[in-house]
């Protein structure tokens, strides 16, 4: 689809809509969308600027260490500089709760499924972004993705929630190192090239990955495409580990891996590392923004050079959480403890259809993001709390 017919969707919708109602332009002719029917909207890529980071060194132009992001982004996107979570009983300003209140648009509170101390091995109490948009199209589940980091496993469990008529059956897929591991075991111990202790250990290894599936067997990702995308990712970089490129750098190779050969409607990519702040070196923080930024200049040229992509894809750019600005820390940004500097991000959205070099100061919240993509995707989170974010559309 040209740019041209989606600014026209856009802008009719907005219209029939009334810029108050913000009706999905789409809604009119899938308002009783069965499963099955045909997705010819925008395709969506959401980048979490994950592990917690600062306006300060984020989006403060002065400030920056994201100069891709402030600088030149800015220029072809809306920027919400006053996104907020929540202050209220129960949220928590952390990566997973900050994550799930990106994917369901709701604040619920979360505890292990279990009730084991510091363990997030937690279930999304609502429909994800990702549910809602493959039960209203047909859309298959490898192209319906999220890329994930390797030191958050429970992460790649947060892929559906277990409500009544969604949940597992319109999951989004995981690519992830914890996957890749999985799955290059499975085919080293199928190839029949080992036996005695050598198959026992590979075994064991296995059940060990397995059992860190805490949602069921159903999660076990046996989809044909992603089987042959690990094929092609083990083939290039073999099963050691070491030839990948490592962290945050890792999930952009990922990602732009998987828009050349998965070609995914959703996206979403949960960059982490500016987390490394904890241990308590401010460098790692600040690097990690800026291979954040590369990341995403990355990503951007990738579907800026891809026909399919160009010109008829949306970005949403925003923070899982803000950091604490602790005078009595050495290192005032090292956690994020509920702190009002912690309740504290933004976002930034661009695309067909989406305001220019627009800044918008008003607060909004962190779980409209789920209710502006559920807009341009022209699905309705029906669970979801938040509101569309008006104004960043053209
Ligand atoms: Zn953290």
């Amino acid at each position: 689809m040209t740019q041209s017919i989606d600014r026209r969707r856009f802008n009719r919708g907005l219209l029939a809509g009334g810029a108050a109602g913000v009706m999905s332009p789409w809604a009119a002719p899938f308002a009783h969308a069965q499963n099955g029917a045909n997705y010819t909207g925008p395709n969506v890529v959401i980048i979490r600027f994950g592990g917690g980071v600062r306006r300060r060194e984020t989006i403060d132009a002065e400030h920056t260490y994201s100069p891709y992001l402030r600088h030149v982004l800015a220029q072809r996107a809306t920027l919400f500089t006053d996104m907020r979570i929540a202050s209220q009983e129960g949220v928590v300003t952390s990566h997973a709760q900050g994550t799930l209140y990106l994917l369901t648009g709701r604040y619920d509170t979360y505890s292990d499924i279990e009730g084991k101390f510091l363990s997030e091995r937690f279930e999304p109490k609502a429909p994800t972004i990702f549910e809602y948009l493959r039960k209203t199209y047909d859309i298959p589940a490898h192209q319906a993705l999220t890329v994930n980091g390797e030191d958050r496993v429970n992460e790649d469990y947060l892929s559906f929630s277990n409500t009544h008529s969604y949940g597992v059956e319109f999951r989004s897929s995981v690519l992830s190192l914890h996957w890749f591991k999985i799955f290059a075991l499975r085919e080293q111990i199928k190839s029949g090239g080992v036996d005695g202790d050598a198959l026992a250990a590979l075994q064991k290894k296995l059940a060990e990955l397995e059992a860190r599936n805490y949602r069921g067997e159903a999660t076990s990702h046996q989809v044909p495409e992603l089987e042959r995308f690990w094929q092609r990712w083990r083939l290039h970089y073999g099963d050691s580990g070491f030839k990948n490129p490592r962290g945050d750098r890792l999930l952009t190779e990922l990602a732009v891996r998987a828009l050349h050969e998965l070609r995914p409607k959703l996206l979403m990519v949960n960059y982490q590392d500016p987390d490394y702040v904890h241990w308590g070196n401010l460098s790692h923080y600040t690097r990690a923004i800026s291979i954040i930024d590369q990341g995403i200049e990355r990503l951007v040229q990738t579907v800026d050079n891809d026909p399919l992509y160009r010109g008829n894809t949306v970005f949403v750019i925003v923070p899982d959480c803000g950091r604490d600005t602790n005078p009595l820390m050495q290192i005032s940004c090292q956690h994020h403890f509920n702190s009002k500097s912690a309740h504290e991000i933004w976002a930034m959205m661009f695309g067909p259809g989406i305001a220019q070099g627009n800044i918008v100061n008003k607060p909004v919240d962190q779980i409209d993001v789920a209710a502006t993509i559920g807009y341009f995707m022209s699905f309705t989170p029906e669970m979801a709390e938040g509101k569309v974010l008006a104004d960043a559309l053209l």
